[in-house]
């Protein structure tokens, strides 16, 4: 079997080298995405393997069908950049990696709250350079807080049992609830009444057709006032002119995000000596309240580890023409 790997970055062929001799495979890696004008590198290739940003579009499963791929092998958990509806016309499997550490994205969704709160950024960079006031780096207590996770599948349980061991309130929204979380004292409510209730929202659900911007100019304005934001999960969940706004009239006390919208043409690059053309991502940048991490909330050598061991097990697995079991239809 070949397998076209894309996106692909340094780290990540490091550690399908470290992984890929007890298995039979060719890999080319490169370095683009995936979308319709890469599509043919494909060529002489079995399977693509593609990460969160590659555009895995009707057009580009066309080309990959022409191609005579089989396989798309998803080296990630959420699955929205994929047509699966295309991919099945074309008789392709798609494959994804469902759980590979729920802890990893869970400790960043956490580490983005304590540092927007508690602005050790600042302090950081300030003691440094020698200025020891603490002048405007007042946080909060987190302890009594009440906390809002919308989707509290894996990585939103796990996240519920940290904030918890803060002595934080939970409440939360799902289409399904969560029985061990209902044991912990996390109380399910509406949508609406846990934008209403929580000082703090942070989201863990995927993004589909129900969750787009599920963050809005309406939601927000139902939301406490200086309100944190957290996302961790996809940037579509929120609408980002709307956060822009929420922020600008200081309905949002703090934004965290690990995924932005628009992020496909910035995030996993080295952008510091080209213009950047977008926009909103500058203004949000110039918010003295927003933390912005460049979609890395998955990446503990723990979650590398068993992204590429899942990924490599997928693939054998189709090969071998056994079930796949985390197969995406
Ligand atoms: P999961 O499938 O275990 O949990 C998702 C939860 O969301 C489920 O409980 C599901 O019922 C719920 N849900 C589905 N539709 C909903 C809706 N309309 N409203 C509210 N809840 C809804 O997935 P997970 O492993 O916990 O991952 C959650 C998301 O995190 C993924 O979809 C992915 O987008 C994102 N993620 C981000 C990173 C990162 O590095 N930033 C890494 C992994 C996953």
């Amino acid at each position: 079997m070949r397998i076209a790997v894309f996106s692909t970055k340094s780290y990540d062929q490091e550690y399908f080298e470290k992984y890929y001799k007890k298995y039979n495979y060719t890999f080319s890696f490169y370095e683009t995405a995936l979308n319709p004008d890469t599509a043919k590198l494909s060529a002489d290739c079995d399977v693509v393997c593609v990460f969160v940003n590659d555009i895995v579009n009707k057009l580009t499963i066309k080309i990959l069908s022409k191609n005579g791929i089989k396989l798309i092998a998803l080296r990630c958990a959420g699955y929205n950049n994929v047509d699966l509806d295309a991919a099945a016309k074309e008789n392709i499997k798609v494959v994804r990696v469902p759980a590979y550490s729920p802890e990893a994205v869970a400790e960043h969704a956490m580490a983005l709250i304590l540092t927007l709160n508690r602005k050790t950024h600042k302090a950081y960079n300030r003691v440094r350079e020698g200025n020891f006031s603490l002048k405007n780096l007042i946080g909060f207590n987190l302890h009594n807080k009440t906390i809002g996770v919308i989707g509290t599948g894996k990585i939103g349980e796990t996240f519920c049992k940290i904030v918890k061991g803060f002595g934080c309130k939970i409440v939360a929204y799902d289409i399904l609830e969560n029985e061990k979380l209902v044991d912990l004292g996390v109380k399910y409510m509406s949508l609406k009444k846990v934008f209403e209730q929580s000082d703090i929202v942070s989201l863990h659900c995927p993004l589909n057709k129900h969750t787009k911007h599920i963050v809005n100019q309406t939601s927000i304005a139902s939301m406490k006032d200086g309100v944190m934001i957290i996302n961790t999960s996809r940037g579509a969940l929120i609408k980002t002119e709307d956060s822009i706004e929420g922020l600008k009239n200081k309905k949002i006390g703090y934004l965290g995000i690990d995924v932005y919208e628009q992020e496909e043409n910035l995030f996993f690059e080295d952008l510091s000596e080209i213009i950047i053309e977008d926009d909103m991502i500058l203004r949000l940048l110039s918010f003295p309240n927003v933390l912005i991490t460049s979609h890395q909330a998955y990446f503990t050598k723990e979650a590398m580890d068993q992204i590429t061991i899942t990924t490599l097990d997928n693939i054998t697995a189709f090969d071998n023409g056994k079930d796949l079991k985390n197969e995406v239809k």
